[in-house]
């Protein structure tokens, strides 16, 4: 699995995507260009609600009527501008999968936690709020390295993916700065399952290269 985050840009056009084994998250005004291009298309966050006077936020079922099929839910850029809790990433992830939608919940530890040693019990109390899901798939995004240009080695993240997999036993993305020339090594490692993509998403050559080198088909 390969996800294109756009964040809050518009990202590539989606008509030019068509026939990518891969997932899009465009921001909201998007969404209905994105699934009218056949994509598989996702939103950046959900409530967990179906209704409710919730101001600024959209439903699970509001998603699901215009074809959306999953979300993101605790993006480190939701819990650091937005005051993002574990619980309420918890309560997202619970919402929107009984709604009947595919999640992807983002874990992943500050520069500051990693330097302390404390990685490990970070990801532990991410991971505290969630169950696993057949629809629910993770990705460890180490905070230090997205947007930043400092990807994990391929051996830090497959360290954090064994960790994380040894709490919940389900698909782990990698997201930190993947581009075109350090997707195949992270894909190499045997816990790493497929990326979370922000910047490259927004190119559609580097967001193909990527696509093609989780499906190891030669660029
Ligand atoms: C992200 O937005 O989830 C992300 C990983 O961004 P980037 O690839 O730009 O580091």
């Amino acid at each position: 699995m390969v996800v294109g985050n756009w964040k809050m840009f518009f990202g590539p056009d989606p008509s030019r995507l068509l026939g990518l084994d891969a997932v899009v998250c465009p921001p909201f005004t998007r969404l209905a260009d994105c699934v009218a291009a056949g994509l598989t298309t996702f939103a950046q966050n959900v409530h967990w609600d179906g209704e409710g006077a919730y101001t600024g936020e959209i439903s699970p079922p509001m998603l699901l009527a215009l074809g959306v099929t999953g979300s993101l839910v605790g993006h480190s850029e939701r819990r650091q501008y937005f005051g993002e809790s574990d619980e309420t990433v918890g309560l997202r992830a619970r919402g929107a999968l009984n709604a009947g939608l595919r999640v992807v919940a983002c874990v992943g530890e500050t520069i500051e936690e990693r330097r302390s040693g404390k990685t490990e019990h970070v990801l532990r109390r991410q991971l505290s709020v969630l169950e696993a899901h057949p629809n629910l798939v993770l990705a460890y995004e180490p905070v230090w390295a997205i947007g930043t240009g400092h990807t994990a080695t391929p051996e830090v993240a497959q360290a954090a993916h064994a960790y994380i997999k040894s709490i919940l036993d389900l698909p782990v993305l990698y997201g930190g700065s993947v581009k075109p020339d350090n997707a195949a090594s992270l894909f190499a490692q045997p816990d790493v399952d497929g990326a979370l993509v922000g910047g490259a998403s927004l190119d559609i050559d580097s967001f193909t290269a990527i696509c093609r080198a989780a499906t190891r088909i030669p660029s």
